[in-house]
């Protein structure tokens, strides 16, 4: 079922789903399963499944020799998807990427979706390669994510890179998209932003889904303005709880987004990591609840591996 179908039988009752991260290639699925199966509980009715773009290894060859090989470390988004929906009967929304795929590559892989029986895509550009300051399109490739909206959303109405394909069947995909409430980091600014995420919309995006932010105030303006600007689709936001000190410095490099001070002081006096881990809980748990009582359609978390965390806030949450 579509994600949006998904929140009009909500009938405004929150739900919950969370992101997953494939395992790297090699290793199995059962940590992932042992990851999902307590969420299960809170009957998420869809659960994201990330993708990673390409990446540069390098190889030790001997003689100081060392060979630079590019390969993907995390495949499989499709197939997980696939894994989880039969043995959960939930659900899935794969991430697809602009960045290392050609226009044909997706329309395979949207193809796939529909005999997978998989009619919800997040559509993201993906960042640039490590080690690349900025994001470049594959040749053949989709430069923004609003081009991909467009591609997955004609595909829906069975307009293919060829031609036309008539279709008794429905074929469209409910299609999400990436939000930042501190703005992307490459944007200009705020409104400019925006104003590229109405181009998704307009495109044919129909939910957005937040990058992680750990104050709801941000939040709560993005809304604001994304609504003045005529974006009425749903606004999921994403949350993660801090988990270890690392977190601190991690989090604002890899995401762009600011930590409360508040939030760090808590941090900065755990003594351990476990400590750290409760003070996350606190905190989400806190922020959870402020959004439900906003008027969030779904709260989506983001497990990166571990679930406990999220366990112990999904139950004074839901
Ligand atoms: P876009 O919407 O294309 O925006 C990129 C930049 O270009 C922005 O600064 C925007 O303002 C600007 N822009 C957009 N459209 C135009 C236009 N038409 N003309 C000019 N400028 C434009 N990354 C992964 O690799 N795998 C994942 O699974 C993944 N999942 C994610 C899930 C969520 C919910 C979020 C928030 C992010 C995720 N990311 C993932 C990270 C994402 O790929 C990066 O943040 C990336 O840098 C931007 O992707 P986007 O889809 O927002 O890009």
């Amino acid at each position: 079922m579509k994600i949006t179908d998904h929140i009009k039988n909500a009938n405004g009752k929150t739900l919950f789903s969370f992101e997953i991260v494939p395992p790297q290639k090699g290793v199995g699925i059962a940590d992932l399963y042992k990851n999902i199966d307590p969420l299960m509980e809170f009957k998420p009715p869809f659960i994201d499944v990330t993708t990673s773009r390409e990446e540069y290894i390098f190889l030790e060859r001997g003689n100081g020799l060392m060979e630079r090989k590019i390969t993907r470390m995390r495949p499989g988004t499709l197939g997980i998807c696939s894994a989880i929906q039969n043995k959960y009967n939930v659900d899935t929304v794969p991430h697809v990427l602009c960045g290392g795929f050609t226009k044909e590559e997706t329309e395979y892989l949207l193809v796939d979706c529909m005999y997978l029986g998989i009619n919800n895509i997040v559509a993201l550009r993906g960042d640039a390669m490590k080690g690349e300051k900025y994001f470049e399109p594959s040749v053949g490739g989709h430069k923004y994510a609003s081009d991909l909206v467009k591609q997955i959303h004609d595909l829906g109405i069975g307009e293919y890179l060829h031609g036309k394909i008539e279709s008794d069947t429905d074929n469209s995909f409910c299609i999400g998209v990436a939000g930042y409430p501190e703005k992307h980091i490459e944007a200009p600014s705020m409104n400019y932003d925006l104003q590229m995420l109405k181009k998704k919309v307009e495109a044919g995006a129909d939910y957005i889904v937040t990058q992680m932010f750990f104050d709801n105030q941000k939040f709560f303006d993005f809304v604001k303005q994304a609504r003045e600007i005529g974006i009425d689709v749903p606004i999921i936001p994403g949350i993660k709880p801090i988990a270890t000190k690392i977190h601190l410095q991690m989090l604002p490099q890899v995401f762009k987004i600011d930590l409360p001070e508040a939030l760090i002081n808590e941090v900065l006096k755990c003594k351990t990591n476990n400590d750290v881990r409760e003070v996350g809980i606190e905190w989400a748990i806190n922020q959870s609840k402020e959004l439900l009582d906003f008027g969030i359609p779904v709260l989506h978390f983001y497990s990166m591996g571990k679930s406990d965390n999220i366990l112990k806030i999904g139950r004074e949450v839901f």
